[in-house]
């Protein structure tokens, strides 16, 4: 569940005419000094320290030859089990000019602006003084910067700030650095500056350069800042809330250690601002602990795209090494591909040898290409329209766009089709902000069949719809259903998500509760 802070950066830079219009040399980063060696391999000392507290939680880093490093159990874990948990290196949450978050908790709602620098927010004293050794620093930065200059710092700057400003104090001792929380942990991450294209190179050197002018300090390598910008894209976190909504970004280095696969056996999910890596399955001891990195909904190619994109490399786990083969091929056409024309067929179809269309492969009826277009930009036209009400605020109409959309969809794509679930999924959210539970309720059954089918038995996702289903349930009076629905949920999310926390806790109160209602309606009926 990294996000794509490079995404983040380049929407960021779009909307910000104080960086336009300079190139790679005057930046200070030239073509000549990209190519250099990533970074230095880690003290042998710190790296002593490391695996040392890496053995406190029963693990320890390994190097394996054209992956590089990973994380290693040196004992069993079982399924719930914490493998990990640590706080950010660094972290900002994802404020904007509509929606502000305490920097120390990430709370939103009674929020107070720092008088002194007007960029930074906290919900109380507590926060404020818990990041006041780092903020003190950055709040004089950032109160030079004219008005103008000062919004254009984005999240994404104020990260890359507080990571020097971090360092500097760790240097001096003013804030303590431990095995698990140092630069040297941050130097090791890999930064991919070679892979990086020269556009994307262009907007971390702007960047960069606006750290700098923060920063004012007189011997910062601007290349070394660009770098890490880079560093940031591949190795920080999103940090979302119990309902995997996005909060805001941070750098954890012991996780960043964590290898990506489309079929983990460990799940990140955060605490607050603390990460916490959970088995979802048996990781025998010796074994390495994997997460993912992206959304896994879709079809091996959509997903080796995105991770090359992103990340850089090509996936070899057990589900990509299967690209190409009959079974990969027939779940890809389900996933991302067409339905047949007849429409009690649930045959899958393919493009056929003489670029006609698409051949179903269980009764043989041709779709032609013509058709396919049609539809297609029927449902482009649609969507352009949904989201144009939906940017007025229009939810009512833009419910409507959807719900013409999710026919389209219907009339082309396969009944397991990723962007139908998709389509689904808004309209089940928008039906929610009306309460209209029971529309809602209906497309959240329609999603749950393909959710089981794309997602492994612990994913948070697919506990997360059980969950809404659930409270839908519940709301509308089907006592029954709901226990069932909030029964699945607790299986999925007690492992994922952990007995202990407030969110979990909170759901096996409202399965609870739905139980003694039940049982009581049973007493009241048998007392007739
Ligand atoms: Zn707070
Ligand atoms: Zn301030
Ligand atoms: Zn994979
Ligand atoms: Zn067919």
């Amino acid at each position: 569940m990294r996000d794509l802070p490079n995404r983040i950066v380049e929407r960021e830079l779009k909307n910000s005419s104080t960086l336009k219009g300079s190139s790679l040399s005057s930046l200070g980063i030239s073509d000549s000094k990209r190519g250099r060696a990533e970074s230095a391999p880690l003290a042998r000392v710190a790296m002593e320290e490391l695996q040392s507290a890496l053995q406190d939680w029963g693990l320890a880093v390994s190097n394996v030859p054209e992956k590089g490093r990973c994380l290693v159990t040196i004992k069993d874990l079982y399924p719930g089990e914490v493998i990990i948990s640590q706080e950010p290196y660094v972290c900002v949450p994802n404020n904007s000019a509509t929606e502000s978050r305490c920097d120390g908790c990430f709370a939103s709602g009674n929020l107070k602006k720092c008088s002194a620098c007007q960029v930074v927010w906290y919900c109380g004293s507590k926060c404020q003084k818990s990041e006041w050794k780092l903020h003190r620093l950055e709040c004089d930065a950032l109160s030079k910067l004219d008005k103008d200059r000062r919004k254009s710092v984005t999240p994404s700057i104020r990260l890359m700030v507080k990571l020097y400003l971090r360092r500097k104090l760790q240097s001096e001792k003013t804030i303590s650095a431990t095995a698990t929380d140092n630069y040297n942990l941050v130097e090791e991450l890999v930064a991919h500056m070679k892979d990086v294209d020269e556009e994307q190179l262009v907007l971390y050197a702007k960047m960069a350069n606006l750290v700098n002018l923060i920063l004012q300090w007189p011997d910062i390598n601007i290349k070394e800042i660009a770098e890490n910008f880079s560093k940031l894209a591949c190795n920080a976190h999103t940090i979302c809330d119990s309902e995997l909504r996005p909060l805001g970004t941070g750098l954890y280095p012991v996780v960043s250690i964590i290898n990506h696969s489309c079929l983990p056996n460990a799940v990140l999910v955060f605490e607050g601002r603390l990460a916490v890596v959970r088995a979802v399955q048996h990781i025998p001891r010796g074994a390495e602990v994997m997460i993912s990195y992206i959304e896994t909904a879709g079809s091996t190619m959509t997903r080796q795209k995105s991770l090359k994109q992103q990340y850089f490399f090509t996936c070899t786990c057990p589900c990509c090494i299967k690209v190409g083969q009959q079974d990969d091929i027939r779940e890809s056409a389900i996933l991302e591909g067409y339905r047949c024309k007849y429409d009690r067929c649930n045959g899958f179809l393919l493009r056929d040898s003489d670029d006609k269309g698409f051949v179903c492969q269980q009764c043989g009826l041709l779709r032609s290409k013509e058709e396919v277009k049609k539809i297609a930009a029927e449902i482009r036209a649609t969507s352009d329209k949904a989201s144009k009400s939906l940017s007025s605020g229009n939810l009512q109409e833009a419910i409507s766009m959807h719900n013409m959309i999710e026919k389209l969809q219907q009339k082309l794509f396969h009944p397991f089709s990723i962007s139908l679930m998709q389509t689904r999924d808004k309209l089940l959210k928008m039906l929610m902000e009306l309460k209209d539970w029971r529309d809602a309720l209906s497309y959240c059954k329609l999603t749950i069949p393909v959710y089981q089918r794309v997602y492994p038995e612990f994913h948070p996702l697919l506990g997360l719809q059980y969950y809404t289903s659930g409270k839908l349930e519940w709301l509308l009076g089907n006592t029954d259903d709901a226990i069932k629905s909030l029964t699945k949920a607790v299986h999925i999310l007690r492992i994922t998500h952990g007995t202990n926390t407030l969110f979990v806790k909170e759901l096996i109160m409202k399965l609870e509760e739905a139980r003694a209602e039940a049982s009581y309606k049973l007493s009241s009926k048998d007392d007739e």
